[in-house]
């Protein structure tokens, strides 16, 4: 799964990604498209106009894993040859959030407390692109936090659904 060779451990191969820094389809956002299992998704990284000179949205690896993120859980739920199953509404709030949740979670350090705010995309745009910043605990002024247990929540019914459908996948 996104990559050109799956050592014979199962999937398709031959569909790595094809990421595209500094795309100039659009401004102020990324994406990633995903096809089904064998076919190569793209990743497009944007510039960010909102500064001068414009900021490149490839500098800050929570938008990159927060993108490949959709890679995966596109593919994962519904299966290797449905990829469709997160087009937008609730479900797609689910995918969004848990890109977001990979791209904070793969950013940690022990040495960081635990009531830091971790803010998507803050690079890009003070004080990050979300309504509010995931911690642990309550996170320190002036950012309002998200509780990190509500991500883990909504992160280990994904594993469930996940590790379902990956049974699902194999027996049938
Ligand atoms: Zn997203």
């Amino acid at each position: 799964m996104l990559q050109e060779n799956n050592f014979e451990l199962g999937g398709l191969g031959d569909d790595g990604v094809q990421a595209n820094a500094q795309d100039g389809a659009g401004f102020n956002n990324a994406n990633f498209a995903t096809p089904v299992d064998g076919q190569r998704p793209r990743c497009r990284m944007y510039l960010w106009n909102n500064h001068d000179p414009f900021l490149d949205g490839d500098f800050d690896s929570g938008i990159i894993i927060h993108e490949i993120g959709h890679g995966v859980s596109n593919r994962l739920t519904g299966g290797p040859n449905i990829v469709g199953c997160l087009p937008g509404g609730q479900s797609g709030g689910m995918g969004e959030g848990w890109s977001d949740w990979w791209a904070i979670a793969l950013q940690q350090q022990e040495s960081f407390p635990p009531n830091m705010a971790f803010p998507m995309g803050d690079y890009v745009v003070a004080g990050g692109i979300r309504i509010c910043a995931c911690s642990l605990l309550p996170a320190a002024p002036p950012l309002p936090a998200c509780r990190l247990y509500v991500c883990l929540l909504f992160c280990l019914h994904y594993l469930v659904c996940l590790f379902g459908a990956a049974a699902y996948s194999t027996t049938v």
